[in-house]
């Protein structure tokens, strides 16, 4: 293929290089071995205005292993900070390359970013390298996500790279190609604030209102319209978590992104059986980051944000923490309110008043102690069928189960409701593993099986009950790692 044609077709940007230059260092990908395509999402290259890739099979690899720079891309790593289960420390893309920025035929502006793919200034003692199984973990999960109606990044491709990377045991190494609106992190900010001067904050502060709401570019305090921005982001980002029962498993503020995506997927996974504690990191001794704390750690890092945006809120300091403390303290009202406009959207109700929260809360309350999947008893509840288990043959259940059908004038529109708002599958713990497995040993078929399964978990499944068992003690021996 010409050269020139292949300018047009990529037709890299890269305003992230028109930032001051402290915020990310020219970095190549580092060549692996043997790189081999072993995921590519045509239909993702599609909506991308990626289409020539579907025809150019024979490149991929070499593209998206990042032994072949694309012309027309500058490929730089990103600098970043963070607090890690609470801890402030320097980070910056270790393992991560961003090629540059596409613009798809909306019009919308998306970054394309390897990821695993070698050392970068970034690295500290890390390898720059990663899993196949994280890669394809990543790749299921956040397409899953994707379907499930949840903001995220995408995943582009996943390519071996012929060589092993080395953990607790051998493994096959990959890169994964990550899509996503943009890499600013609140960890970015936090960068800003820790090493540059004002005017680099300033100078972010500008960039991340034009890229991702510009609506709000000529507000008169764009530090404070910037910081109200994300946090309704962050809000709706994790009810919907909440909706669902997906646990992010490492809500760190370098994995909380401005525009709102679910970012870095790590040891995150789904919960079955409802209990607010549910944590499967084995990071995560203290339950920092368990499912029903997800609410509370949003609010700490976006603390965490305001606290980098006030040297941008205002001069005088005082006036600063006035008000950006006015805009944290929005957080809880807020939430509270979207939380449970998203429980009574799972249950149906389409005009509830005040007083029925605490007919979500006692739903919530039982489901709780008859350990009743998630799930599984919206559906029951939706499909009108009952449930195994306690919970069903419960006399409270039933005075619930009575107060419920009550507030469900429309029936119809009740019912739609529901569907709308409860998912039929879900990425369950056990089949994500059980495809990871086989495809460790090179049987991508189950892998290929539930990902078309998650990509319309509203509809109807022929098999759907065959994902909703949930094998004996598997949730209390299951774990996940970080940065494998
Ligand atoms: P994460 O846990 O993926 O959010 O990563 C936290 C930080 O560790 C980021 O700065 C990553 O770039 C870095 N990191 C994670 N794994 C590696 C690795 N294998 N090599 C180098 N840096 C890494
Ligand atoms: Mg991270």
């Amino acid at each position: 293929m010409p050269k020139t044609d292949k300018k047009l077709n990529w037709n890299f940007e890269s305003s992230y290089l028109e930032l001051p230059s402290i915020f990310y260092t020219k970095q190549n990908p580092v060549p692996v071995a043997k790189p081999a395509t072993v995921f590519f999402n045509e239909k993702l290259a599609q909506d991308l205005g990626l289409d020539f890739l579907n025809q150019e099979k024979e490149k991929l690899h070499d593209y998206f292993s990042g032994n072949e720079i694309p012309d027309g891309a500058t490929p730089l790593a990103q600098a970043y900070a963070g607090h890690q289960f609470g801890g402030f420390t320097m980070l910056g893309d270790g393992r991560a390359i961003l090629l540059g920025e596409g613009i798809d035929p909306e019009g919308n502006r998306f970054d394309i970013q390897l990821k695993g793919s070698g050392r970068t200034p970034y690295s500290r003692r890390g390898d720059g390298r990663a899993t196949l199984y994280s890669m394809l973990r990543e790749y299921l999960i956040s397409e899953a996500m994707f379907h499930l109606k949840i903001p995220t990044t995408r995943s582009l491709a996943v390519v071996a790279t012929g060589e092993k990377v080395y953990r607790e045991e051998v493994n096959e190494g990959a890169v994964l190609t990550r899509i996503a609106k943009s890499h600013l992190r609140v960890g970015t900010f936090e960068y800003a604030r820790a090493y540059g001067s004002i005017e680099d904050l300033h100078t972010l502060i500008n960039y991340a209102l034009e890229r991702h709401f510009p609506e709000k570019n000529n507000m008169e305090n764009p530090a404070i319209a910037l910081f109200t921005a994300v946090m309704h982001e962050q809000i709706d980002l994790i009810i919907n978590w909440l909706r669902v029962g997906f646990i992010h498993g490492v809500m760190n503020t370098d994995n909380m992104h401005i525009a709102g995506e679910t970012i870095d997927y790590g040891p995150c996974a789904f919960m079955n059986a409802y209990d607010p504690k549910t944590v499967f990191s084995s990071i995560d001794r203290n339950g920092r980051y368990a499912f029903g704390n997800q609410q509370h750690v949003g609010h700490w890092n976006l603390t965490a944000f305001a606290n980098a945006l006030l040297p941008a809120v205002a001069e005088d300091q005082e006036e600063a923490i006035k008000l950006a403390q006015k805009s944290v303290d929005g957080y809880q009202f807020k939430f509270t309110e979207r939380y449970y406009a998203m429980m009574f959207a799972k249950l149906g109700i389409l005009n509830p008043k005040e007083e029925d929260r605490v007919l979500v809360n006692d739903l919530l309350a039982m489901m709780q102690t008859h350990k009743s999947d998630y799930t599984q008893t919206f559906l029951a509840l939706e499909e009108e069928r009952e449930l195994e288990g306690t919970l069903y043959s419960s006399e409270e259940f039933k005075a619930w189960k009575e107060k419920w059908e009550n507030l469900r004038e429309d029936k119809e529109a009740s019912v739609a409701l529901m569907r709308k708002n409860n998912p039929r599958v879900i990425p369950r713990n056990h089949w994500v593993e059980n495809a990871l497995d086989e495809a460790k040993t090179g049987n991508l078929e189950p892998f290929s099986e539930l990902l078309e399964v998650l990509a319309n978990p509203y509809g109807n499944h022929s098999d759907e009950l065959k994902y909703q068992p949930i094998p004996e003690e598997f949730d209390s021996c299951y774990q996940t790692f970080c940065g494998t």
